[in-house]
């Protein structure tokens, strides 16, 4: 335990140490220009030392994503349209856990959760549990932009979408055979009793590969958005952080805006993205250190994870207590950055 301790000590000295790096080197534009810019992850956890044809595979994707995305916003695209597009290209993507190639419940099935929100209007759309959404992003535009509802579930989300005519795929489009085999592995674990002081569910996931995006655009206004297939084993009918706004997902243009990634439990108990909202708001703290505050708070529970963010000066922080997150951002003002370790090297 002792080590675990230390060891977990020295992950988040050597996150801070980054994240500060990238909160120092940002800030807004000194001609009067509205600054815009875009950050994403693709999921936090153990992330450490991955073969160079995985890292590689990655940093292609990841740049893709941000590329896609950035590129909306410098057409003068709006926030919420460069979120949708950077996640629909992650969620295409197998490499990550959402969409194509998610994690699978106890049952071997794919449910998906997703959810976007506007900073300006704090209009907000969700989608949890589905299974037949090719893009569960665009389920959560629907959502926002043709329905009296944030959240919709299930069968019912489903119905919603193929009635405003998006076309749904069956379950096994999601399914690849790498999930397969890590799903009965974990199985096989767990029945084995070889359980840590974590719950079962969450027991031996080292990676959690969920995907988000924040983005500030050419207007100052703030979108964020997370997609995911949750947690490799879930209890069947589980909903985790992501399609809950203020927990996996918040924005508002008055302070930031906020993607998780983590054992979605803890984000849910601690309001996590809504959190670093009102610590900005009330607390008048940047970003970083509110995001840190909320993190901190995660460990203390005994949760694990990350998020990403942005405010409306185009500030990006992250931070996560895991070995590694997959992140990246790009701005107008030229920086850009892919970073998958805690230390600085990647
Ligand atoms: N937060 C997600 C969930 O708990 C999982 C993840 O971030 O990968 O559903």
């Amino acid at each position: 335990m002792k080590t675990t301790g230390f060891y977990f000590t020295l992950l988040l000295f050597l996150s801070i140490v980054s994240c500060q790096t990238k909160n120092l080197a940002t800030s807004a534009s000194s001609d009067g220009k509205q600054v815009y810019a875009l950050v994403l992850h693709g999921g936090a956890g153990y992330i450490k030392n991955l073969p160079p044809a995985v890292e590689k595979a990655y940093k292609e994707k990841i740049e893709e994503a941000l590329e896609a995305g950035y590129k909306v916003l410098s057409d003068g695209g709006s926030a919420v349209k460069a979120v949708q597009k950077t996640i629909e290209i992650m969620e295409d993507s197998p490499l990550f856990n959402a969409g194509k190639g998610c994690v699978l419940n106890s049952l071997g099935k794919p449910e998906l959760d997703a959810s976007i929100m506007e900073g300006k209007t704090l209009n907000a759309g969700a989608v949890a549990s589905v299974s037949h959404i090719k893009n569960p992003i665009d389920a959560a535009v629907l959502v926002k932009d043709s329905s009296r509802h944030v959240l919709l579930a299930g069968k019912g989300a489903e119905l919603f979408c193929h009635e405003k005519g998006m076309a749904l795929v069956p379950e096994s489009y999601f399914i690849v055979p790498r999930r397969l085999k890590q799903l009965k592995r974990l199985q096989a674990k767990e029945k084995k009793h070889e359980t840590t002081s974590l719950p079962p569910a969450f027991d031996g996931i080292k990676k959690y590969g969920t995907v988000g995006c924040v983005a500030l655009d050419q207007k100052g206004n703030i979108a964020a958005g997370t997609s995911t297939g949750g947690l490799m084993n879930k209890q069947y009918g589980r909903i985790g952080d992501s399609p809950i706004i203020g927990a996996g997902t918040y924005a508002d243009n008055e302070t930031c805006g906020i993607s998780c990634t983590g054992i979605g439990e803890y984000f849910i108990r601690t309001a996590a993205a809504h959190s670093v909202s009102d610590i900005i708001k009330f607390q008048h703290l940047p970003l970083l250190r509110a995001q840190q505050k909320v993190i901190f708070k995660i460990q203390d529970l005994g949760g694990r994870g990350g998020m990403i963010g942005l405010d409306r000066k185009a500030n990006v922080a992250w931070f996560f207590n895991t070995e590694g997150m997959f992140r990246a951002f790009k701005k107008s003002n030229g920086e850009k950055q892919i970073r998958f370790y805690a230390l600085a090297k990647h």
